[in-house]
């Protein structure tokens, strides 16, 4: 018996298995929209000499580089006829830098009514936002919970809005988390750190401080302090207001105390300066408790302030009940350049043009929009993210996974730096990635249903092959060191497309020549496959694997 096409085409779409096969075979379609030709133009243009490597806009620091590549980016979704997610219509989603410098011919602190001096008595070793913050001194010994021990310094205190003194001899600067190498856990310095794992062995001061809604930190005087003791102005720098642990810097200010000084905040407490004084060298702390006085500080500062921005656009979904279920696709805009680097005009040796750090991605998912569009529309809404700040402190980022669309927000899927093969026969070169080869982290130790779908769309969309090795919650890539780190503190799931590092990354000689354009067509399929299985999906994506114990305090969306 012979059926008619029409006659299959109405077979098909009465039996809803049928139908969903019709729109993954269309979506598989729409993936020929991927191509070397626009992949190529886009990159060659974003990561252009011109555009100095899209350094984002600094507090005094404007970047016209960023500027012609986000407008770039705006200018192609407005063709495409994105929706806009920006502010007032614009593409352009602003959020505010600040950086602080103390004034230190103004700043001012003291016990009650005695005041203490800047310099002499006291240097403040970390702030953030300037302005009098005042409160009660509880005295937490040296702040550290041991979980398994049960050893809680701040047990029966009620630590929020007040100043805690503390014997910290690992808290030093003011980032949660170096910039450079960045492996060490947040919060957590290098050196004395209890054994075992934050978030499973211990907690520090800092964590505790920061999630528990401390006003302060107050440093008891270790020789390493001392050694460090400056009355240079002390300087903060980061989002306003800062939202985050990966890369943010430390919310909660320190103020480092002399020995001096912490004689007269102990005197009358019946906690001892000098066993204070010696509890790190003895590894023995008084018990803990509220002194009773008040510490206030004035933190009179310098304001200097930017505003950049991420690009940003929606898709809606076309199932009007799964479309208020976001995922987002993202690609850090910013190249990671000194700031002298950024300056036209300036005469530097290098140039700087970020090709694979992150020009490779934000091309990909260009082209991954283009797909989208020429295929059916899955379920749920794309949010399109191009942002900045990734290179500074995942400034862009921390803005979007902490501000009111990750409510909405179910997966995060990120390519970042992928655009680059180690040449077939030769040698190893860092981490990089063979031309057929991609890594990928996140569904498999996060979510069995979207490690289904993943490999739903290695099979369906077999452009190139994946290595999980860094799937693996104690590599640096999973977190804290990428774009995704905000998302996996709100409890969101991510899936992140990178081809590692070599020799070239963050340097001069990253350049678009040195591009594999081939392999940025084959992730971007893969990686518009993975997307559009996901979104397309009526099972919501389930973080339903473990919760890495840096991320401890984090309630996964289950
Ligand atoms: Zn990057």
């Amino acid at each position: 018996m012979l059926t008619t096409l029409a006659a299959v085409v109405a077979m098909a779409s009465a039996n809803p298995a049928d139908a969903q096969d019709a729109r993954l075979a269309a979506a598989k379609k729409a993936a020929e929209q991927i191509r070397a030709e626009e992949i190529r133009r886009d990159v060659d243009y974003l990561a252009s000499d011109a555009n100095m490597g899209r350094r984002t806009p600094h507090p005094g620091a404007p970047s016209p580089g960023y500027d012609s590549a986000a407008a770039y980016i705006a200018a192609r979704l407005k063709t495409l006829g994105i929706k806009p997610m920006g502010d007032s219509g614009t593409y352009f989603q602003h959020y505010t830098v600040t950086r602080s410098t103390l004034d230190t011919t103004k700043v001012s602190a003291a016990i009650g009514a005695e005041p203490l001096q800047w310099g002499d008595d006291f240097v403040v070793n970390n702030f953030l936002i300037g302005g009098m913050r005042e409160a009660n001194v509880i005295y937490v010994g040296n702040g550290t919970r041991l979980l398994k021990q049960g050893v809680d310094p701040y047990a029966g205190f009620d630590i929020k809005g007040k100043w805690l003194l503390v014997n910290a001899p690992t808290a030093g600067g003011g980032r949660a988390t170096a910039a450079a190498g960045g492996a060490a856990p947040p919060n957590v310095g290098r050196g004395g750190v209890p054994p075992g794992i934050v978030g499973v062995d211990y907690t520090t001061i800092s964590e505790v401080a920061r999630h528990g809604g401390a006003l302060g930190i107050i440093l008891v005087p270790t020789p390493a302090l001392l050694a460090r003791w400056t009355r240079a102005a002390t300087v903060g720098q980061d989002l306003n207001p800062s939202v985050g642990i990966a890369y943010a810097q430390f919310q909660v200010p320190r103020i480092v105390l002399t020995a001096a000084a912490l004689r007269r905040l102990l005197a009358g407490t019946g906690i001892s300066a000098d066993d204070v004084l010696a509890a790190d060298s003895l590894g023995r702390y008084p018990a803990s408790k509220d002194l009773g006085k008040r510490l206030k500080v004035d933190f009179v500062a310098t304001v200097v302030e930017a505003r950049p921005y991420n690009v940003v656009g929606l898709l809606e979904g076309s199932d009007p009940r799964l479309k208020e279920e976001w995922i987002s696709l993202a690609a850090h805009l910013d190249g990671a350049v000194p700031a002298a680097a950024s300056v036209p005009g300036n005469a530097l040796p290098d140039q700087y043009n970020a090709a694979d750090d992150n020009a490779s991605g934000s091309a990909g998912n260009l082209a991954i929009v283009r797909a989208l569009l020429a295929g059916p529309r899955p379920k749920r809404s794309i949010l399109l993210i191009w942002d900045s700040g990734e290179e500074v402190g995942l400034w862009g980022t921390r803005t979007i996974a902490y501000g009111p669309w990750s409510e909405k927000l179910v997966l995060h899927v990120s390519n970042d730096m992928i655009g680059k093969s180690r040449p077939a026969n030769s040698a190893r070169n860092g981490e990089l990635s063979a031309p057929d080869t991609i890594y990928i982290t996140g569904p498999k130790v996060l979510s069995t249903n979207t490690e289904a779908n993943l490999q739903k769309a290695l099979k369906e969309f077999p452009f190139i092959k994946t290595d999980r090795v860094y799937e693996d919650i104690g590599s640096s890539f999973f977190y804290p060191r990428t774009d995704a780190g905000p998302y996996l503190e709100r409890g969101i799931l991510i899936m992140q497309f990178f081809n590692g590092s070599d020799s070239d990354y963050h340097r001069p000689t990253d350049e678009p020549q040195k591009l594999d354009i081939a392999k940025i067509v084959a992730v971007s399929k893969l990686s518009y496959g993975a997307l559009w299985i996901a979104a397309d999906d009526v099972n919501r994506p389930r973080w339903d694997g473990i919760v890495p114990s840096t991320l401890w305090w984090v309630t996964p969306k289950r």
